[in-house]
């Protein structure tokens, strides 16, 4: 009877512990705290909340990396820093894979992605985007020594690195664009990786590239691989009166020229850090 009822006892204790996991994993599935109706993020929600929520990939200075005390900063957290400000609440950076920021956006985990994301025909199918506030184009990391690589064309019998589901990545993916290519998560695990001579080359956005380039010995630049690109701020489809605000905050920030002097001062705070 003793054995019955220990039996019983340890069937109820599996049952239970299943059941406080799928929980956990269901609250995983909605996101934690994701709003689900896109309206959500319109200006009232966001008011009515007292927040901004920023989705970013914290790792793509001078736009954004983690400052000295670990929290996000970089030009893009100072323009939606203005952006919160223009709205009455606070800002809120959420840091995530850079391949996850538009599902999120998607999926109601924020209000905008603002991470040097530049506007794409396919990206707009799925987001609406604020104008732009900065032109890039591609560039390739090489390592110092390595006479090999003076253009795109040199990358073909290369092992090149790329930040996954960048324009960087969708460019480099093109068949016999790179002898292999290397998908990282972010684009510092990428020249780590071209230090330790994994990799041979990094195709990565022009300010990225040099500000890496700068904070690392041993690394040199090969500009102008593709052509140019724009950053914009994306929102979900229909969020027209947040990208109203966002757009005459990025207007303001260009008359005062402020955008490219945050991009100097971030550069120059990241080389510090020293990484
Ligand atoms: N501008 C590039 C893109 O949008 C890279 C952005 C990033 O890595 N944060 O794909």
């Amino acid at each position: 009877m003793k054995k019955i009822i220990a039996l019983v006892l340890c069937v109820l204790m599996v049952v239970a512990v299943l059941a406080a996991c799928s929980d956990q994993a269901q609250e995983a599935a909605d996101g934690g705290e994701a709003t689900s109706d896109a309206a959500a993020s319109s200006v009232e929600a966001i008011k009515e909340k007292g927040e901004l929520v920023m989705l970013t990939n914290a790792s793509f200075p001078p736009y954004e990396y983690l400052g000295d005390d670990n929290k996000p900063a970089g030009v893009d957290v100072d323009l939606m820093g203005q952006v919160a400000e223009e709205l009455g609440v606070e800002l809120k950076v959420v840091d995530m894979d850079f391949d996850g920021l538009i599902a999120a956006l998607m999926a109601g985990k924020g209000d905008a992605v603002a991470a040097g994301l530049t506007v794409t025909d396919e990206r707009k199918q799925s987001v609406d985007f604020s104008d732009d506030y900065a032109t890039a184009t591609q560039y390739i990391i090489a390592k110092e020594d390595d006479d090999s690589i003076q253009s795109v064309d040199d990358l073909a019998d290369k092992v090149v690195g790329v930040q996954l589901g960048t324009t960087g990545d969708i460019y480099m993916s093109d068949d016999g664009m790179a002898k292999e290519l290397k998908q990282y998560k972010n684009a510092l695990e990428a020249a780590m990786d071209l230090k330790n001579g994994n990799i041979d080359a990094i195709v990565v956005d022009k300010m990225p590239a040099s500000t890496i380039v700068d904070a690392n010995e041993g690394l040199k630049l090969i500009g102008d691989a593709f052509g140019e690109e724009k950053y914009a701020v994306a929102v979900a489809k229909g969020n027209e009166d947040l990208i109203e605000v966002i757009n005459k905050v990025i207007s303001r920030l260009n008359d005062d020229g402020k955008i490219e002097r945050w991009t100097a001062e971030h550069a120059e705070l990241f080389a510090n850090l020293g990484n």
